[in-house]
């Protein structure tokens, strides 16, 4: 089954996917996660999207398609992937038209005003990739991973001047996807103001 996972950020997306990943043991591509490697790797690719991931901004599209069409040739997306956080262009859309076949577009819904509380709440495991927030899914130490110990950080672009750009961004770029994904017949629609639990039922309930 190959998903792509769309909404605003802060909606949900990469909690789901990683529930999903392992209910449908199918990798979780997050082009979110794959810039953010870069970045701490400080490879090439890293240094030149650095300051756009800061702001809030986009990669441009030649560069995100061509790391998203690399990843998708790797042997482990045979049975099928969630990809989250791309396509968020109708230009990246449109490419990934050219090189898969995806099954479903699930749209995560979530009223503008829980965004940014879920948002600046947010907090991170970078080794163990987990998700957490401070007040609806603290951990079970304050500060640190329940899985690794490690500290728990808050993004950069999780601060309040980057997610309002980066809400106007996906109003501007992304919410155009919803549109083209119904037109194909394969939009999903979800109601993502619930809790975790609820969202994923509702979730399997709909790819059923
Ligand atoms: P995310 O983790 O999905 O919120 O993505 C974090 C940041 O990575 C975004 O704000 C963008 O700067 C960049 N990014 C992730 N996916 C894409 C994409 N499909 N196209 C362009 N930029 C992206």
């Amino acid at each position: 089954m190959n998903l792509i996972f769309l909404g605003p950020p802060g909606a949900g997306k990469g909690t789901m996917a990683s529930l999903a990943k392992d209910f449908y043991n199918i990798p979780h591509i997050s082009t979110g996660d794959l810039f953010r490697a870069a970045i701490s790797n400080e490879t090439a690719l890293g240094k030149q999207v650095k300051a756009i991931l800061a702001a809030g901004d986009l990669v441009p599209d030649e560069v995100t398609i061509a790391m998203v069409q690399e990843r998708l040739l790797e042997g482990d997306t045979d049975r099928g992937y969630i990809l989250d956080g791309f396509p968020r262009t109708i230009g990246q859309a449109e490419s990934l038209d050219k090189f898969a076949d995806i099954d479903h577009a699930v749209n995560f819904n979530i009223p503008r005003e829980m965004i940014v509380k879920r948002l600046t709440g947010r907090r991170v495991a970078k080794r163990s990739g987990k998700l957490y927030h401070i007040i609806y899914n603290p951990p079970k130490v304050e500060g640190v991973c329940d899985v690794t110990g490690e500290p728990l950080i808050q993004r950069e672009d999780d601060k309040e001047e980057a997610i309002l750009n980066r809400l106007d961004v996906y109003d501007e770029q992304t919410a155009p996807l919803i549109a083209y994904y119904r037109k194909q017949g394969k939009l999903v629609d979800i109601d993502s103001s619930l809790s975790t639990d609820e969202v994923f039922k509702q979730l399997l309930r709909s790819l059923a």
